[in-house]
């Protein structure tokens, strides 16, 4: 199989595309895009961003049908066969594709037809230079294997089969490039869009958590070189995960800028990030559910075991972040706690199970709308607390001689490194196998119920203390002391919303279940104007409310579409949604050891 790629109108984000067939199937040739793309588990039908496509013969036009939504039938024909087509690319995520004068990005699902019986045999590619001008210099970044093309540069690249075409997305621009070494293997930070971040210092903090991911697995998977391949906007968050590499969209802001010392939020979500993905070369992208041994790219593949590679992933991505000495056990415990109020903020946790959230992921957590947090669970924030909850179990019941840590290492050894697939349930049989122990019940309520997990409880036993209280205000996210006294906190009165700043107004994006708002009828999109007379504008509601106590009522007014409504509504107080963990070290030295032999667990 060989393609060629040219960024062939970057002005008009479009890429043309050649695949060439020597010998095409004798009773008429197949092809397919990907409805999905790996990581990301939502239907997304690449093939609708297919302009054009058209089938020749040696010269001679072939009748070329498309079959079904994402799929293609060529006539009979002796070959060779060649298709050419034209694919708009202008989705700035790292799960599509995006072309302008800036630069070119593409993921293989978005641009490389799967030419149908032919997906083991290995595959060419040649990645054409742009054709119109472009600004600076491109360059190409992409862990593609080399067949030809000098490194970084355009020219002849190769897959061992579509499986691996599709794994390596690709980066061409005047980029910006450095590089640390791990495990004896080059890993190169290539940076596409305006920024002055200090690449130094990111080197020096990817490099100690790589280091601490590879420590953790005993080896990084066998790879020429890894690749973090990283865009900046002004305003962005996305990963997808890779088998030698991860695509990242970030912030401006993120990024440390030369002089900076600490390590704020944003650069802590940023290497938080990086940590999450790096952890996927081996969990999802080696060690990954049954169902994902191959892809099958057509249409949805359900699991229930997403907890356990988004979940644990997320577990381990801000523990990973402390163990490698980027932050201090405080600031590990600040972001588990906020981790723990966005999970006990969801009503819909008790509606939908982790392992439910999982199966659903493509219609629910993928497609999330304005009743999602009174619907849905997460499996990353509610998979990353069991993970937690599991750990801290495992250490407990064998005094802290067995840990998560020897289930992910077992899932690596038995599953990742032999390239078998984990069955469904297959995991919790092996965290009860590590500890000699049943486990059923855990999983039972925990993964399969919507039980709140025993936190409070677990973290005891390694000396962190579990504080739930109302939030202080609606931008209080948790994982910070409060310094207004817990009667204090429950006099503040709430409408029982989350709201949006839309253009000056504030919009209602949430309605919870339950709470005052519900109860007297507004909406999710109802557009507040004023409360007790006095005109909603800004982020002045809370201010508003400021003036009234919990069981007072207020009248609301409010447009619903483009007719004025007015609701009188009781107001509430503050729901115990908020969590703080504190340590405490008056505890004895066995509980102290217990906290330790966690935070810096490295097997
Ligand atoms: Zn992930």
């Amino acid at each position: 199989m060989h393609y060629h790629i040219t960024p062939y109108n970057p002005a008009a984000h479009l890429f043309k595309v050649k695949c060439f067939v020597d010998n095409p199937a004798i009773d008429g040739q197949e092809f397919s895009l990907p409805a999905w793309i790996p990581g990301s588990y939502l239907v997304r039908d690449f093939a609708k961003n297919i302009v054009w496509i058209k089938a020749t013969s040696n010269g001679e036009p072939v009748r070329f049908d498309k079959i079904d939504k994402s799929s293609w039938k060529a006539e009979a024909c002796t070959g060779p066969l060649e298709l050419e087509y034209e694919v708009y690319a202008w989705d700035l995520s790292v799960r599509s594709a995006h072309l302008d004068q800036n630069h070119g990005y593409f993921n293989g699902t978005s641009v490389f037809v799967r030419v149908h019986g032919k997906e083991n045999l290995p595959c060419s590619v040649e990645i054409c230079s742009p054709i119109n001008s472009v600004i600076g210099d491109w360059r190409v970044a992409t862990t593609l294997t080399r067949a030809g093309a000098e490194e970084y540069c355009f020219g002849k690249y190769s897959a061992a089969d579509y499986d691996d075409l599709i794994d390596h997305p690709v980066e061409m621009a005047d980029y910006r490039m450095a590089s640390f070494e791990v495990a004896g293997v080059r890993h190169e930070v290539v940076i596409t869009g305006r920024h002055k971040a200090d690449l130094d210092r990111v080197c020096a903090d990817l490099k100690r958590i790589c280091q601490t991911h590879v420590d953790f697995f005993g080896q990084l998977p066998k790879m020429e070189k890894y690749l973090f391949q990283i865009m900046v906007v002004g305003d962005g968050y996305g990963g997808l995960e890779h088998r030698s590499s991860t695509s990242l969209l970030v912030s401006r802001k993120d990024l440390p800028l030369i002089g900076d010392t600490k390590v704020n939020e944003d650069y802590q979500q940023f290497l938080g990030l990086c940590s999450h993905e790096y952890f996927h070369t081996w969990n999802v992208k080696r060690i990954k559910p049954e169902v994902f041994v191959p892809y099958k790219l057509q249409t949805e593949s359900y699991t229930r075991q997403l907890w356990a590679f988004e979940g644990i992933t997320s577990y381990y991505d801000d523990l990973g972040l402390l163990r490698s000495g980027c932050i201090e056990v405080q600031d590990y415990l600040t972001t588990l706690a906020q981790t723990m109020t966005r999970v006990w903020r969801g009503k819909g946790r008790f509606k939908q199970s982790v392992a439910d959230s999982s199966f659903d992921a493509w219609t629910k957590f993928y497609r999330q709308d304005e009743n999602a947090p009174n619907a849905i669970v997460s499996y990353y924030t509610k998979g990353s607390l069991i993970a937690l909850a599991l750990d801290l179990t495992m250490r407990k019941i064998t005094a802290n001689e067995k840990s998560l840590d020897d289930l992910m290492l077992m899932l690596w050894q038995r599953y990742g490194k032999a390239g078998i697939g984990v069955p469904e349930e297959a995991i919790e049989q092996h965290a009860e196998e590590i500890i000699g122990c049943e486990l059923g019940a855990f999983f039972q309520k925990y993964l399969y119920g919507t039980d709140d997990l025993p936190l409070a409880e677990l973290l005891l036993n390694v000396g962190v203390e579990f504080v739930l209280r109302p939030a202080e205000s609606s931008k209080d996210k948790g994982g910070k002391a409060s310094q207004k006294s817990y009667q204090n906190l429950q006099q503040r009165a709430e409408l029982g919303v989350r709201t949006i700043a839309d253009n000056g107004s504030l919009k209602i994006g949430t309605v919870f279940d339950d709470g005052s708002a519900i109860k007297a009828g507004l909406a999710a999109g109802d557009v507040l104007v004023a409360v007790d007379g006095l005109k909603v504008e800004g982020d002045n509601l809370e201010t508003l409310l400021q003036q009234y106590k919990p069981g007072e009522q207020v009248d609301v007014h409010l447009f619903r579409r483009d007719e004025l409504m007015l609701f009188t509504v009781e107001l509430q107080s503050p729901a115990m949604d908020t969590i703080e963990l504190r340590l405490n070290d008056d505890v004895d030295e066995r509980v102290i050891a217990n906290r330790k032999a966690w935070l810096q667990s490295q097997k």
